[in-house]
């Protein structure tokens, strides 16, 4: 209470198209409070920027923070997005098109706004409180219904052109027969290496007979998840390991630790320690 002038809080905002995932953080960046709001995806995403303002000023008086404290806030939003402009050219799970999410940001709430493909946005988050351990040069991978990716090259996040520059996703990793992808090409990484392209890859698995426990699963529950795949897989299902399958060969997590030096690598210790 006493360093009413003090500005010392963050906003982390996460655009996602079904959620988004708003924290108020410390300079240190110890969270202070998170929660999410509805994306709200009518007309266009036109409210999206106020739903959010709204969200983040309604938290700040609930837990008597003042609104001066505020350093500035950093926004991840999913597409093609512009950094210097911090306009989102293209977010199709949203609906914005030259969308100027910055600048009607910065309009609502009064401090600078500093926006980026959410990718990036996970790699700078991971690098400075993550496994990153605030290496010089690094890869990071978000893996989920699709596969994203932000390198970070001597200290930099490396925009490239609206700000894809580290969208391995879409790199082609099966040049022949290889399965569609969201993006209308084939043979992308993610096609073989995200959650949909387990599930997808599982049922393929199924249709041939190569996978009864899990076809057993399906039975019961109508559908399977990436979850279910994986939890089989734990209690010694073997099948999901055929020498056939992609997605298992293809370990991401091997590709995600570039640090400081290699000794400080948490992944390299943690096999280092095996
Ligand atoms: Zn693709």
């Amino acid at each position: 209470m006493g360093k009413m002038t003090n500005k010392d809080l963050l906003i982390g905002i996460d655009i996602g198209g079904t959620t988004v995932k708003n924290a108020i953080i410390d300079v240190n960046g110890t969270l202070i409070s998170k929660w999410e709001i509805v994306t709200n995806t009518d007309n266009q995403g036109a409210s999206v920027p106020k739903d959010i303002w709204e969200s983040v000023r309604n938290r700040l008086e609930e837990l008597e923070l003042g609104y001066d404290r505020i350093i500035g806030m950093g926004v991840g939003a999913p597409g093609f997005i512009e950094p210097d402009t911090g306009s989102v050219a293209i977010a199709v799970n949203i609906g914005w098109r030259d969308f100027q999410l910055k600048d009607i940001l910065e309009d609502l709430a009064g401090v600078p706004v500093f926006v980026d493909n959410d990718a990036n946005i996970a790699a700078l988050g991971e690098n400075w409180k993550g496994s990153g351990d605030q290496a010089e040069n690094m890869l990071a991978v978000t893996l989920g219904t699709g596969v994203g990716g932000g390198i970070i090259s001597n200290g930099q996040i490396v925009s490239g052109a609206n700000g894809t520059g580290g969208e391995i996703g879409h790199m082609t990793v099966v040049p022949e027969h290889g399965a569609p992808c969201n993006c209308g090409r084939t043979g992308c990484l993610e096609t073989v290496a995200s959650a949909t392209a387990f599930v997808r890859t599982a049922n393929e698995w199924m249709k041939a007979g190569n996978a009864p426990n899990l076809q057993l699963k399906q039975e019961q529950l109508g559908m399977i998840t990436t979850k279910d795949i994986f939890e089989l897989a734990n209690d010694g299902d073997k099948c999901h390991y055929s020498p056939d399958n992609g997605s298992t060969r293809f370990s991401v997590s091997k590709c995600c630790c570039y640090s400081k030096s290699f000794e400080n690598c948490r992944w390299w210790r943690s096999i280092k320690g095996r």
